[in-house]
């Protein structure tokens, strides 16, 4: 691990201030939150801003709330501990708590923020390693070069590197929406439409918008939900496949219109897998259909071998989650 380059350290303790540097600053400033994918990224070389604007004293971004109307709302400053522990998450959106706890440790949940998990880097064996192994082998797509090194041949001009975020893909399939905040405005857009689907630029923020929250509409909060991650370490890792599935069924198992499939750790962003939700509305959930279901999540997910983990590996057990997940559900309807 390298030393941390140079940067000068800002510490605002309002929204405000934190946007007027931002908008001062530009790109050439990055912020800061729980800082456990940020600080560890810059000591290999990956980020050098000139400047780290830490949110750490921004109280205002902390809150995690319910309101009959608007729904669930959580601050982006939350830890992950904070919201695998909320009182509220834990009644209304369990499978979202489950999400929170599900990542990497005590320790990263603790520091870790809902905004970090939200604007997490994407992941890749070619990336993620120290500035001396990188200078080894070259530039490749997302470091500034020609050619994907993870690509079957070498020669794709795409970065496919991995969105690994347990939080941000349960969040996506409860039909989430994330708020951006920058001197210019504010912008709420569907958490889907948040992220690019590139791994070398994975999220639509703009360098002088903050994240300041996410919320879930309060429809969502009485339809089924769960959470299941496949990752190498129990105690400690990101995942190397998730699946999330929200689904309304009634008495008579016949789903609904409300149904999100989302695969996490295999794609550069968390997979929203429409064939599923296509083939189960209006169905009833049999193991049949179940069996269908899970073929399909397995053929949309396509990892490559950028991450740890066999590939066919990885997409048998995306058709495992999600036949684990969809026989939940089914439970839960009877
Ligand atoms: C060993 C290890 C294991 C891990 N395992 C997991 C895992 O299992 N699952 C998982 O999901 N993650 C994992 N992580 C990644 C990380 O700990 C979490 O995703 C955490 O939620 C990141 O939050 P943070 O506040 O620490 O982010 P930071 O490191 O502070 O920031 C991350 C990125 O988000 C940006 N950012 C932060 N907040 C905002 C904001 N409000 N607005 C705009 N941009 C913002 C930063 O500029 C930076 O680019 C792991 C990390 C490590 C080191
Ligand atoms: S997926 Fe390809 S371009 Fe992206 S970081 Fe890995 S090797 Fe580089």
């Amino acid at each position: 691990m390298q030393a941390l380059p140079a940067f000068r350290y800002f510490a605002p303790t309002s929204v405000d201030e934190a946007l007027g540097l931002l908008a001062e600053l530009g790109g050439e400033a990055m912020p800061a939150a729980g800082g456990t994918d940020l600080v560890p990224s810059m000591r290999q070389g990956l980020f050098a801003p000139k400047s780290v604007i830490s949110l750490q004293a921004v109280d205002a971004l902390r809150r995690i709330g319910w309101d009959d109307g608007a729904g669930l709302e959580i601050g982006a400053l939350a830890t992950l501990r904070e919201v695998a522990a909320d009182a509220e998450v834990r009644r209304r959106f369990p499978f979202v708590a489950r999400a929170a706890h599900a990542v990497g440790s005590p320790q990263l949940r603790e520091m870790g923020t809902v905004g970090g998990n939200l604007c997490l880097d994407t992941r890749c064996t070619f990336y993620n390693q120290s500035q001396g192994w990188r200078d080894t082998r070259g530039a490749c797509v997302k470091t500034g070069g020609e050619f994907c090194k993870a690509s079957p041949n070498g020669r794709a001009r795409k970065c496919f590197a991995v969105f690994s975020a347990d939080l941000a893909t349960a969040l996506v399939a409860a039909d989430a929406r994330v708020t951006l905040r920058s001197a210019r405005g504010t912008r709420t857009l569907a958490l889907a439409e948040f992220y690019t689907g590139d791994g070398a630029k994975p999220n639509a923020r703009a360098p002088d918008e903050l994240v300041t929250g996410v919320s879930i509409p309060a429809r969502m909060q009485d339809v089924f939900g769960t959470y299941l991650k496949y990752r190498v370490r129990q105690s400690i890792d990101y995942p190397i496949a998730g699946v999330a599935l929200t689904l309304r069924a009634d008495a008579a198992r016949r789903v609904g219109d409300e149904v999100r499939l989302v695969v996490g750790g295999v794609t550069s962003r968390p997979l929203v897998v429409g064939a599923v939700a296509e083939l189960l509305r209006g169905r009833s959930l049999d193991d049949a259909l179940i069996e269908q279901a899970a073929a399909l999540a397995r053929k949309a997910a396509t990892p490559l071998a950028n991450t740890a983990g066999d590939r066919a590996h990885r997409r048998e057990m995306v058709h495992e989650m999600t036949r684990r997940a969809l026989r939940e559900a089914l439970n839960h309807a009877q």
